[in-house]
């Protein structure tokens, strides 16, 4: 069978896709490895309806929701390999073709290896004071930008603690409520704030042909899309992430919903 849209990726942009698809009667499959971005993080910072939501449970409920609906099968697995027209590989050797694709891979954030950062990620150890700014407020806060941006960043959340350090040198380690610098020296800490370099998971984009853009401060190399989601490829639209937008969940339903709209658009008036 081939249908009539494969939306690869499960997170938040590939969920919400995924329900526009069912409900616009589409025969959609959504393939998901599993591990949406923020599956560390304590809770969903800012995301209207669902503010301090644990992630599990979000994802958990927008699957339940695609399940009313009868086009849509859902698949643990991951796609590995595709080829223009489309047809996409899966790890476990099957090989699914689709009449649009809807890439919502998501994106890896590449943080510096500060022994300590790794088991507070998504807690005190953050990249995006919208998200987590709340839950440290008023205490000392630091942040790691060696970057010309660094300024800035600490700027920034001044607006979230009026005890806030920039450090251009790695720090040695992160502790539960204290840091240790560079020169030895131990200092409470109630968070990190981190500069982080977004970038694609796999090469599956550009196996299907899709183009990046520029590389910028943040971004490796995001998608390129336009006003209609759909990327430099006819019949694949990109939403989330990997567009290379300002990373949260909002944007990503949003996004996953129009790039989901549209491929429905496509699909019909190409009949
Ligand atoms: C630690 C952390 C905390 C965050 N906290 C917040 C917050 O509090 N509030 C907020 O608004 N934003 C937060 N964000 C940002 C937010 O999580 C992302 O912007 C959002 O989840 C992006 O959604 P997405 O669907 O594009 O990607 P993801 O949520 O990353 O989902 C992509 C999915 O695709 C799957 N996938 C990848 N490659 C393949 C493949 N080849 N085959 C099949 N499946 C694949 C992945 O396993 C994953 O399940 C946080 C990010 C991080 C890293």
């Amino acid at each position: 069978m081939t249908w009539d849209c494969i939306v690869v990726g499960g997170g938040a942009a590939g969920l919400s896709a995924g329900l526009v698809l069912g409900r616009a009667r589409r025969r959609t499959l959504i393939i998901d490895k599993g591990e949406p971005s923020n599956r560390f993080a304590h809770g969903i910072g800012g995301l209207l309806g669902q503010d301090g939501r644990a992630p599990q449970d979000f994802y958990a409920d927008g699957l339940a929701e695609l399940a009313k609906y009868p086009s849509v099968e859902h698949r643990r697995g991951e796609v590995t390999g595709g080829a223009p027209g489309f047809s996409l590989t899966l790890a476990d050797g099957t090989t699914e073709t689709a009449r649009s694709i809807v890439l919502a891979t998501g994106m890896d954030y590449v943080y510096p290896d500060v022994p300590g950062v790794a088991e507070r990620w998504g807690k005190t150890a953050f990249h995006c004071p919208f998200c987590h700014g709340w839950e440290v407020q008023d205490r000392p806060l630091f942040v790691l930008d060696p970057t010309e941006f660094g300024p800035d960043r600490a700027k920034l959340l001044s607006a979230w603690s009026d005890d806030v350090t920039l450090l251009t040198a790695h720090p040695l380690e992160l502790r539960d409520d204290e840091i240790v610098l560079a020169d030895g020296t131990t200092h409470p800490c109630g968070g990190l704030l981190i500069g982080v370099r977004l970038s694609q998971r796999s090469g599956l984009a550009a196996l299907l042909g899709v183009e990046a853009r520029e590389p910028n401060p943040m971004f490796e190399d995001g998608l390129a899309i336009d006003e209609r989601f759909g990327t430099t490829v006819p019949g694949v639209f990109a939403a989330g992430d990997l567009t290379g937008t300002p990373p949260s969940v909002a944007s990503a339903v949003a996004s996953g919903s129009m790039a989901a709209a549209m491929a429905v658009h496509a699909l019909v008036l190409a009949n």
